[in-house]
């Protein structure tokens, strides 16, 4: 019998998505369904963790295994996840202000890590769930639509950030363009190791400033918005063992991210093959076979290969 091929649709579930009309999650969400069938994974071997905030409800909208965090810790529930089972694809979502906020410890320390998963934070600059308070990546002076004042400190730079932290797959998304941001997610999944997107997401109730008509907007340099690999940009450093390679990429992607306001960059900004936190693990520690922590009998344990290692 002829193997059925997964679509989207697979990745759909029951529940009634309740973000407002017109909000950008409906684009990331539909992006990750899109990239799920691009790369025809079971929903059983899939896990998608979430903290909290509007994007944080992204879970429940997934068919694959779910987990609702508590806010900002969508990055350590992931960790944990993937080291216990690491047959399951790892997808941890969730808002700027959950990862860049309370999360930002977390944050760092994911990057430095390099666990094989991917996480996609839906960057809108704001609060939404809690009435459009500023986040972390809102920039000094600027002012939305819930606060009485402009912003009297800067913003973050998520992309910098995430480089300087040691993510070793670093890119930027757009909502709104759902085919093109679910290929960005799967190559992001694709990449072993910790791959980080920042996706601009529009909120239009809170976010009346950075809204579809801004994004889509032409200026004098051209469209706002454009892609890297529609120029001769080059993401990816090419021999990791050099480190004036490694330095000169992450300096090349650290200045592309800032370019913000008339032209704006999206696609992979970095990107780097390095061993991961579970090579990390499968060396130096007791051989158990590369059984995963949940396969494992749990009950009658031999202990001598911990203390032999431990001496
Ligand atoms: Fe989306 Fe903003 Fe509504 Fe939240 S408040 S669901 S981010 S439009």
């Amino acid at each position: 019998m002829a193997l059925q091929m997964l679509t989207a649709k697979d990745y759909r579930t029951e529940v009634h998505a309740n973000w407002c009309a017109g909000c950008g999650d409906y684009g990331i969400l539909n992006s990750i369904q899109l990239a799920l069938a691009e790369l025809q994974l079971p929903p059983h071997e899939i896990a998608v963790v979430s903290g909290i905030g509007c994007s944080g409800k992204s879970p429940h909208y997934v068919n694959a295994y779910g987990f609702h965090t508590l806010h900002g810790r969508a990055l350590p529930s992931a960790t944990g996840m993937k080291l216990a089972n690491p047959g399951l694809t790892v997808l941890a979502v969730g808002g700027d202000g959950d990862g860049y906020g309370i999360g930002a410890g977390y944050f760092v320390n994911a990057g430095r890590r390099n666990v094989d998963l991917t996480y996609l934070v839906f960057d809108n600059e704001v609060y939404g769930l809690t009435k459009g308070q500023a986040s972390p990546t809102l920039q000094r002076g600027e002012k939305r639509k819930s606060m009485s004042a402009p912003a009297i400190q800067d913003g973050i730079n998520p992309l910098a950030l995430a480089i300087s932290s040691g993510y070793t797959f670093v890119g930027r998304g757009y909502a709104l363009e759902p085919r093109r941001l679910a290929r960005l997610i799967a190559e992001a999944v694709r990449h072993r190791g910790t791959s980080f997107i920042d996706i601009l997401q529009t909120c239009p109730v809170y976010n009346e400033v950075h809204t579809k008509e801004w994004y889509a907007a032409r200026t004098d340099k051209g469209s706002r918005l454009y892609w890297l690999d529609d120029t001769d940009y080059d993401p990816m450093v090419h021999d990791p063992s050099d480190p004036d390679e490694v330095v000169a990429k992450k300096v090349q992607a650290i200045g592309k991210s800032y370019e913000w306001g008339d032209r704006i960059p999206i696609g992979v900004l970095y990107a780097i093959d390095l061993p991961t936190y579970e090579d990390g693990l499968a060396t130096g520690r007791p051989d158990y076979g590369n059984v995963p922590l949940i396969n494992r009998d749990h009950t009658n344990r031999d202990v001598q290969p911990l203390i032999d290692a431990l001496h």
